[in-house]
């Protein structure tokens, strides 16, 4: 640990206050907006996805996340989707299923709320206890400081008298066996005394990143003791907000690698006259992943750099058939690279909202590339806030999407094409 690790204050690093930290996740969760140019089909269609989230991470004790989920549901289904200019179209049978969905949910999300305000007060105690703690040791350093310093002045008086002596007596007694030239030899008995003084003062500091260092946790500048005046807490490292790190937790999609083929061939008309296609990407929930089982051609109409999906609710009628969840989509770029575009950022923002898992596939055929992309943390987060539409620049700094290392490509699968165009 470093002096200057040492001088910083624990409490600028410590945790907030129960309250204060339950109300920003509670603000974070709702912090989420609904495109209202999407098909409001595309809501309706994937808010199972996100309960299933939530209750996935609510069985795997992560509370922050299925917290964070319940609320986005409710969010999205109590609030954000009234505004939707197609709310009136939705079947009432639809609306009827969301609302009994909110009735479950909702005493789940409160039974939550009070656990994390448990865990958070109890972190948050803890927290304060080891401030004490640390006040007091560092209280203690400083008083053994001055005991040492004033030993160390002390001793080194006596030196000073005791050779002044030595010298004095030399000087009286010039046949004696010291030797005048040679260090009286009681001042290095005094000086090894000295430092032995020293050595043993404890400082507590010091102890504790010899700890750390000896159970090998990393030394930061909250090296506090625990509840046991020993143990390092990994509780009391400032928490990454939920879903920091992208594809942390994410479940695998298997993509099967005639996807691509077969949706060029289906677009290759398109892509011969300059104009982008656009299809579904669905499948199934097996064994902990996901597998692209279908690419399903909405009607729609493209344009050299854009491509809009009509009759959504046709796609709902072919995946309740076969069962499906929506897993993202597909669309070519005739005469571009393959990347997201700023339209294709808030299109697919809506697919990730839904289920954070979703990837975009970018084919760009005339530069035989292909994208698998989805969205960070950081930009979902700025998508969802940005309310232009068209194309349009969003600020540079950190990456707003990334390719997908959740994806994993698979011969043993083939994806089956349904047309509806
Ligand atoms: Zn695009
Ligand atoms: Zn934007």
């Amino acid at each position: 640990m470093s002096a200057a690790q040492k001088q910083s204050h624990p409490v600028e690093m410590g945790p907030i206050e129960p309250h204060q930290r339950l109300q920003k996740l509670v603000a974070d969760s709702q912090r989420v907006s609904i495109d209202p140019t999407m098909p409001i089909n595309r809501y309706y269609r994937s808010g199972n996805q996100i309960v299933e989230t939530a209750d996935r991470s609510l069985r795997e004790g992560n509370l922050e996340k299925a917290f964070t989920f319940y609320l986005r549901f409710v969010t999205i289904f109590v609030e954000l989707i009234l505004e939707h200019p197609g709310y009136r179209s939705v079947p009432p049978a639809d609306k009827q299923l969301t609302k009994e969905k909110i009735k479950k949910i909702m005493p789940r999300a409160e039974e939550i709320r009070s656990k994390l305000l448990e865990k958070y007060t109890t972190e948050y105690r803890l927290y304060l206890k080891q401030l004490q703690l640390q006040t007091e040791q560092e209280e203690r350093e400083g008083e053994a400081r001055k005991v040492a310093a004033t030993a160390a002045a002390a001793a080194a008086a006596a030196a000073a008298a005791a050779a002044a002596a030595a010298a004095k007596s030399a000087d009286q007694q010039p046949t004696t066996s010291y030797a005048p030239s040679a260090p009286p030899s009681h001042v290095a008995v005094i000086t090894d005394t000295d430092a032995k003084l020293i050595d043993q003062v404890l400082y507590p500091s010091d102890f504790l990143t010899d700890r750390s260092q000896a159970t090998g946790l990393p030394s930061t500048g909250l090296l506090l003791a625990g509840e046991d005046g020993r143990r390092f807490d990994r509780a009391l490292k400032p928490t990454a907000p939920t879903g920091a790190t992208a594809g942390v937790g994410f479940r695998s999609i298997v993509v099967p690698t005639d996807t691509m083929q077969k949706f060029l061939e289906l677009a290759a008309a398109n892509t011969a006259a300059n104009l982008e296609t656009c299809a579904i990407l669905a499948g199934s929930l097996g064994q902990a992943r996901f597998t692209i089982t279908h690419v399903i051609f909405p009607k729609q109409s493209g344009t050299s750099d854009s491509c809009n999906t009509m009759n959504e609710e046709e796609i709902a009628v072919v995946q309740d058939r076969h069962n499906l969840i929506t897993l993202g989509w597909i669309h070519t770029h005739p005469s571009q690279t393959a990347f997201l575009s700023s339209v294709d950022l808030h299109t697919h923002c809506s697919y990730q909202l839904m289920l954070e898992e979703a990837i975009a596939i970018v084919c760009s055929p005339k530069y035989r590339e292909t994208g698998f992309f989805n969205l960070t943390p950081h930009g979902m987060d700025s998508i969802s806030q940005c309310r232009q539409t068209g194309f349009h620049p969003h600020p540079a700094g950190q990456p707003l999407f990334t390719e997908a290392q959740h994806i994993v490509l698979s011969d043993s699968v083939a994806a089956r094409v349904i047309d509806l165009r």
